[in-house]
């Protein structure tokens, strides 16, 4: 779990965050880790396992033989719900309190309506799973939003979107708002790729480029162990970075040639569709250049080193740890093998010496589990979890996108 590293002060809430970010703990090393009483963690513990958000777990041999029993969040405590609003598909999950996957779906198309239309499809969407999967829809604790445009944090409203801009403006959770009283966060889905892999990531302070190649390029950065948005959550926006090449997609950025429209997954589908190939997504364009088809295999490199050149400027200027690609067309060799040596090549040894490039884990469902950690971070934060245990209910229906602190 990506959670903050901070030594906690011992309120239930921060006890609650140790042990959700250590896994198990007993009794005894909450003690030593808040440095509170043994009898005051115990009622603190009491007070978790009373909301039903922790329970005990087996028991470990501690020093001197005896035997404590050690807490462990409870997943059943409820659950989260995440989408993701891809360009040529949606997909929806349900996770629970724990982070474990109880439920994922993705359903083909692009979505050409409104945003209160796209609300209204979505949260169907959800109420639908969470049906078909038998739980307790009162249990729901929150939803987090994938959007593949900059997403304003943390009111989630979309800013400049260049691709779906009948979505610019809109207030993603307010939309929601009218469905549901749950907490709702919405973001940028290369930043979901990124928060998915600082979840995995050994690395506590960790500098990333979460690098999302689809339909659209995009790129989530992380700095020092956080997401860094930018001042509007248009950081990482390097699919408009002025490009070589000719534009195959027109893109409402305002860049005359820019890397997406010239090398993302939907400027190949374009331009293999232009040669006669029957192709209509990311995924058929990774298909073709399997095949070993001179012709894509070639497109495909040449895109790769367009992308490539265009990171290797940010790496440079970055200097991140690892660059992790996802999306659909990151699973093109060939694409692949084209950036890994265009950054090799162009970035400063310094920079590229320890510099690891490399897909990401599990690209399928990482923006639905970046949404999953997002809210859960959210609705699990040692505020609310105090709030709930104080029975203050303002407080635990307090609205994350109208919060101006950062919530991670
Ligand atoms: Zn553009």
């Amino acid at each position: 779990m990506a959670l903050s590293t901070s030594r906690p002060t011992g309120s239930v809430g921060e006890i609650f965050r140790a042990i959700r970010s250590a896994g198990t703990m007993s009794r005894a090393e909450i003690a030593e880790q808040t440095g509170l009483a043994p009898s005051t963690v115990s009622l603190r513990v009491d007070v978790l396992v009373g909301l039903g958000l922790l329970r005990e777990t087996g028991v470990n041999a501690s020093r001197g033989g005896r035997r404590s029993r050690r807490l462990e969040l409870d997943g059943s405590a409820g659950y989260v719900a995440s989408v993701d609003v891809g360009a040529k598909h949606i997909a929806a999950g349900l996770t629970d309190a724990a982070g474990r996957t109880l439920r994922q779906e993705e359903r083909m198309g692009s979505f050409d309506g409104g945003p209160e239309e796209l609300v209204a499809w979505l949260w169907a969407f959800i109420e639908e799973m969470i049906a078909a999967s038998g739980l307790d829809p009162d249990r729901l604790m929150g939803v987090g939003v994938g959007i593949t445009a900059p997403v304003e944090h943390p009111s989630g409203r979309v800013v400049h979107p260049a691709f779906m801009p009948s979505l610019s403006d809109a207030v993603i959770p307010k939309l929601f708002h009218r469905y549901t009283a749950v907490p709702v966060l919405a973001e940028n889905d290369a930043n979901l790729l990124a928060l998915a892999e600082l979840a995995t990531t050994p690395y506590e302070s960790d500098q990333l480029l979460a690098v999302k190649l689809g339909t659209r390029i995009g790129c989530g950065v992380v700095s020092d162990g956080r997401l860094h948005r930018g001042i509007r959550g248009a950081a990482g926006e390097v699919g408009h970075s002025s490009a070589e090449g000719i534009a195959m997609i027109s893109c409402s950025c305002g860049i005359e040639t820019c890397l997406e429209s010239v090398a993302s997954g939907g400027a190949l589908v374009a331009q293999l569709s232009e040669l006669g190939y029957d192709v209509e997504s990311s995924a058929d364009v990774v298909a073709q250049g399997q095949t070993g088809d001179p012709v894509v295999v070639d497109i495909l490199r040449t895109a790769g080193g367009q992308i490539g050149e265009t990171l290797s400027r940010i790496v440079n200027f970055f200097n991140p740890r690892a660059v992790v690609l996802g999306g659909g067309m990151a699973a093109s060799e060939h694409l692949v093998a084209a950036i890994r040596a265009q950054l090799f090549q162009r970035c400063l040894p310094v920079v590229a010496n320890d510099l690891e490039v490399r897909p990401s884990r599990s690209p399928e469902d990482a923006p639905l589990r970046g949404a999953s950690f997002l809210i859960l971070d959210e609705v699990l934060s040692p505020a609310r979890i105090d709030a709930l245990a104080r029975g203050d209910e303002e407080a635990q229906a307090a609205d994350p996108s109208a919060d101006r602190t950062e919530s991670h």
